[in-house]
């Protein structure tokens, strides 16, 4: 074979494409993936800040998987990493109102939970969006209080119209796996060792740019000027930057994805001396109604002299300046001087909508036959493990 010739190419680096390329391997097949980025991994990317004490890692992106995780846990007992897994300790959330930071079920009412929690047996999930299913379970007070921002900082965005049964799905759990874990240096250690096997081409800082059909197979133009044949393909990337690879190709599919929305998150992660905190260890902060949907702790994983916050911001409401001024008032700092360094992440994720089971089911019949897989977080839900059921059913249609 040609080095321009592929009989698998993944476009997309993140989870989703890695675990194509993996089970592709696993199967005998020599896949390339092309990542646009200079690093492998997408929403997984774990931040190494330099300090005076050394190293400290904190996550930008994901920052926990679970023992539900079936495929990812698979992949990664293929690679003997399952001793590698690092368990994070058992911390609360804080809800952050007009009053501060204070515990979830301060702000419920027991009263309406009480008046509520019968429609738990009347209401269809499936029929539901997230506000009218969760909102139906512990009123409508509770929700817009308590319920709807702690969805809003699961999944970074406003979750009300989401459907409900995008949320939560629920997988069999390996109880013999700790409940929740990371890595030592984070999710995407998990990412490189997957990236990094024998029998898994990887090429960073090239995207496709175009894609044409071929009578056996597909012609990709990357921004390098380069071109690839590849006779299975396989897109992992974002609906809206598939719909416009796939113009040319399969209009009909470009319409449909057109349709699906993305939220746009500005993630800040902040590092801080432990001295210059008071607030007690946490899991992290949930806002109601604030400029931001939430702030992951790294305390799960505890270090002597640092800790960690990864605010994620809506869009377009803060400068650099004023998150940073922000996250101090939070916190509690004297000011951002005591913020020891900063990193910061553009993340997008899909916003899904009602009817969107029937757009993919439309979707999977226009890809009936054609040596073509749509991957990635935007099919049943955007958790880790939603992505890669999405991956490993494409798998078994395009390669098994
Ligand atoms: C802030 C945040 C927190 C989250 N927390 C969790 C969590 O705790 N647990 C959990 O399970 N999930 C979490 N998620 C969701 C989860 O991380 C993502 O849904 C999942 O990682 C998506 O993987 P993916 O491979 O489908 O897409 P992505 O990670 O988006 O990867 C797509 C890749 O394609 C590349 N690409 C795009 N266009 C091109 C092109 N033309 N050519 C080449 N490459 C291209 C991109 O650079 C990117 O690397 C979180 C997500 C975010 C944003």
């Amino acid at each position: 074979m040609s080095d321009s010739r592929h009989e698998l190419v993944v476009v997309g680096g993140g989870i989703s494409g890695l675990g194509l390329a993996h089970m592709a391997a696993k199967k005998g097949l020599k896949p390339l993936v092309i990542e646009a980025n200079d690093r492998v991994g997408g929403c997984i990317h774990s931040h190494h800040f330099t300090a005076p004490e050394g190293e400290f890692w904190a996550e930008l992106g994901a920052h926990t998987c679970f023992n539900s995780y079936g495929h990812l846990l698979a992949m990664l007992e293929d690679l003997n990493l399952l001793d590698d897994l690092l368990p994070k300790q058992k911390l609360s959330y804080q809800l952050l109102t007009a009053q501060g930071l204070g515990k979830i079920t301060s702000q419920l009412s027991f009263v309406e939970l009480l008046i509520s929690l019968p429609k738990l047996f009347s209401l269809k999930k499936e029929q539901c969006t997230a506000e009218e299913f969760y909102g139906g379970i512990v009123g409508k007070k509770n929700f817009k209080q308590v319920l709807g921002p702690a969805l809003d900082a699961v999944i970074c965005q406003s979750a009300a119209a989401f459907p409900a049964n995008s949320l939560f799905i629920k997988k069999p759990r390996r109880k013999e796996i700790m409940r929740s874990f990371t890595a030592e240096g984070g999710l995407e250690q998990f990412v490189r060792a997957i990236a990094d096997q024998p029998g898994i081409e990887v090429r960073t800082r090239v995207a496709v740019t175009a894609i044409e059909k071929l009578t056996d197979g597909y012609q990709l133009q990357l921004d390098d000027g380069t071109q690839l044949v590849a006779e299975k393909l396989a897109l992992a990337i974002a609906p809206d930057l598939a719909a416009r690879l796939l113009q040319p190709v399969l209009p009909a599919v470009t319409e449909l994805l057109q349709e699906i929305e993305m939220a746009e998150i500005e993630s800040c992660s902040v590092l801080i001396e432990k001295q210059y905190l008071k607030l007690a260890p946490m899991a992290g902060i949930i806002a109601v109604d604030d400029d931001f949907y939430s702030a992951v702790a790294r305390d799960p994983v505890p270090d002597n002299n640092y800790r960690a916050f990864t605010f994620h911001f809506r869009p377009g409401r803060l400068d650099h300046v004023g998150k940073l001024v922000r996250i101090s008032e939070i916190l509690g700092l004297n000011g951002p001087t005591e913020i020891e360094s900063v990193a910061n992440l553009d993340n997008r994720l899909p916003s899904l909508r009602m009817g969107h089971e029937k757009r993919i089911a439309a979707l999977d019949a226009l890809l009936v036959d054609q040596p073509l897989a749509l991957i990635g977080n935007w099919f049943t839900g955007v958790s880790i493990e939603d992505s890669l059921c999405r991956t490993a059913s494409e798998f078994d249609r395009l390669v098994v």
